[in-house]
């Protein structure tokens, strides 16, 4: 069978290194430079879009930011999964809010802003500090304010007036700075008849707005619950096929929606060693139409994300049970290069397991791979 995902990026390539051993081959449509792409060898095809709509048996997409004349010539060919709908969602803010309000998911508070006065709106009602995030524009938290204080309201009016000004669809919203203690995601795959597998939940940590480990361990039963709550709510809601990841804020045991993405997620790629049929077969399974594989953990997992390495130290091989993942792209501070898999036995084990990584990996590149795995040896 033939996927067409749009976008070649790493995730786009590791749907094609999970899809090959099932005979599904991916071809990527490259949406900056509109060309069809290998997503391993990033060599060109010589393919028009239509052809490639035409040819494949399901389409499917790795990122939300995609221009609507695509996604309605996709959507018209009734082969794309997760759909239209769930993409635009996924790609914008307002609509993403909405749509949590609408099925009754806890989401954080919020202020749509398309002028000033909905910024002073914004700091009456939900207080400071505020996070501010334009609505259809950010990734890896770019895109985003921090307004602390209100001596700086005009430093960040004016940026936030500039970026409204560019496009007249641009929107921003704002929302209380959650005290959180933790951040957390699951991620889940729907399949055509409805079937639902859901993945454990993942605890993630962020440096500078960017993911940059994620661990795989049991958690707490109700917190399973509520990240099972929202996905059984959210999914059928946009009719979903594939696989739907959310990201939380855990306060105080209570999970908020922070934001959701209509695709694999670099949350879920401890997948690939973490369980038997990782989160980029199981997407493929279910926008081809095949049963679903097993979501169950094989043991403790952490992924280790590497951004703005020229390379991954290779010692990290030597390490028992530990895999890397190189996406093959230029490098640049701060990109997401690629990401290093650790599955254990035990939490002990895998503790002991980053605090070995810890010593190859510096610090200041890999931060918290050392804490960790102390934490989880002392746990
Ligand atoms: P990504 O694409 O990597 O998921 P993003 O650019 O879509 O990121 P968010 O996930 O909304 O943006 O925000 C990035 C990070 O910023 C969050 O994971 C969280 O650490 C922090 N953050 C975002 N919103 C809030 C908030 N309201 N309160 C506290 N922290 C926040
Ligand atoms: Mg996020």
């Amino acid at each position: 069978m033939n996927i067409l995902v749009l976008g070649a990026g790493q995730l786009a390539r590791m749907m094609s290194l999970a899809g090959a051993p099932l005979d599904l081959n991916v071809i990527s449509y490259d949406v900056g430079s509109g060309q069809l792409l290998h997503p391993l060898t990033l060599h060109t095809v010589d393919q028009t879009l239509a052809r490639a709509i035409a040819d494949c048996d399901a389409i499917t997409a790795e990122f939300e930011h995609i221009p609507d004349a695509v996604l309605s010539q996709c959507q018209a060919s009734g082969k794309f999964y997760p759909g239209q709908e769930a993409i635009k969602v996924g790609g914008d803010r307002a609509l993403e809010k909405a749509l949590l309000e609408r099925a009754g998911v806890p989401c954080a508070s919020y202020q749509l802003i398309t002028e000033r006065a909905h910024l002073e709106q914004a700091i009456e009602r939900l207080g400071l500090p505020l996070v501010i995030k334009t609505c259809q524009a950010g990734y890896d938290g770019k895109g985003q304010w921090r307004l602390r204080a209100d001596s700086d309201v005009e430093l960040i009016w004016a940026e936030m007036a500039a970026f409204l000004a560019a496009d007249a669809l641009h929107s921003i919203i704002a929302e209380p700075m959650i005290p959180f203690q933790r951040e957390v995601s699951v991620i889940a795959v729907r399949d055509r008849a409805g079937n639902i597998a859901v993945y454990p939940v993942t605890e993630n940590e962020h440096t500078n707005g960017v993911l940059t480990l994620s661990l795989a361990r049991a958690v707490e039963d109700d917190i399973h619950q509520q990240a099972v709550d929202a996905v059984t709510r959210l999914a059928p809601a946009l009719d979903y096929v594939g696989v739907l990841a959310i990201e939380f804020f855990d306060v105080d045991g209570q999970l908020l929606v922070n934001e959701i993405a209509p695709r694999v997620h670099n949350s879920g790629h401890w997948t690939q060693q973490g369980t038997l049929c990782s989160q980029f077969e199981n997407h493929l399974r279910a926008v081809a139409g095949l049963p679903l594989g097993s979501t169950e953990a094989i043991g403790p997992s952490a992924m280790i994300n590497v951004l703005g390495q020229a390379a991954i130290p290779a010692q990290v091989l030597s390490v028992a049970n530990v895999t890397s993942h190189w996406y093959g792209k230029a490098c640049r501070p701060g990109r997401k290069m690629g990401h290093i898999n650790v599955v254990a036995g035990s939490e002990d084990l895998l503790g002991e397991k980053l605090l070995q990584l810890s010593a190859l990996l510096p610090q200041e590149h890999y931060p918290g791979v050392a804490r960790l795995g102390r934490e989880l040896m002392q746990e």
